[in-house]
């Protein structure tokens, strides 16, 4: 579905992301884990569009979209969750998630894709009149993934969800994971927490300094001695 192939990236002189390859098939949730700084934000940028890549090829369905547009990628099925979340604090709840929802034009889809974004997040429903702004960051996290998924989006692309948030929070966005794969979305998600991120994907890929410096299943990766030194502190 998503085939990255030897992409370089950055941010005017300096280069960030060197010769990244990666895949994600359909159905599948794949994590991208690294450290702060490594390159994972970049990487989430330039598949979105919001970032040109310098130089390598992204494509997305057979088409590529390298140095596309950002809402041109978007049309084509792709929704990214940011890390800070970018909500609209003036609005509720449910105007922020039928903001995603207008950009189907298409009013019964959008009305099924709410009452499934209320099932899943409940909490949203129950504040559903409440300010954006007034939100805790977990619920923050919520709407902002709910927004997402009023796009009906063939990908989601999910940008350090556990970022700023209580554990428990944590374990509650991580959860959501798998029912929203059932849903037929695919999930593309970089993450510092190396342990939970992985534990929730089936294939993972370690960027190191701009770099793939490790690829394979999740299970396989969690269980490497060089990676839970690395990473997990054991
Ligand atoms: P974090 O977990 O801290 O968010 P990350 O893996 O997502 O880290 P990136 O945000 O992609 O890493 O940043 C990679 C490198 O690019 C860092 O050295 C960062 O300082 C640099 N960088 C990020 N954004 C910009 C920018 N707008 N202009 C210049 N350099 C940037």
């Amino acid at each position: 579905m998503l085939e990255v192939r030897q992409l370089d990236a950055g941010y005017g002189d300096v280069q960030v992301l060197r010769g990244v390859s990666l895949d994600v098939a359909e159905g599948e949730i794949v994590s991208m884990v690294g450290a702060n700084g490594a390159g994972k934000t970049t990487l989430i940028r330039t598949v979105m569009g919001t970032l040109a890549p310098m130089a390598g090829e992204i494509r997305f369905l057979g088409e590529r979209i390298g140095g596309r547009a950002a809402h041109q990628i978007a049309r084509l099925g792709m929704a990214q969750v940011m890390e800070g979340r970018r909500l609209f604090g003036h609005m509720g709840v449910e105007d922020n998630l039928r903001v995603g929802g207008d950009l189907l034009r298409d009013a019964r889809r959008a009305r099924d894709n709410l009452e499934w974004v209320y099932t899943l997040f409940p909490r949203l429903k129950e504040r559903r009149q409440q300010l954006a702004k007034s939100f805790s960051g977990g619920e923050q996290q919520m709407l902002a993934i709910g927004r997402a998924l009023m796009t009906s989006p063939r990908l989601l692309l999910l940008d350090e969800p556990s970022i700023g948030l209580a554990p428990i929070m944590v374990k509650d966005i991580f959860e959501k994971l798998p029912q929203i794969s059932a849903r037929g979305i695919t999930i593309l998600l970089v993450e510092q927490d190396v342990h939970r991120s992985l534990s929730f994907a089936q294939r993972g890929y370690v960027l190191e300094h701009g770099e793939v410096a490790m690829a394979g299943p999740a299970a396989a990766l969690l269980a490497d001695e060089g990676l839970r030194r690395a990473y997990l502190g054991v």
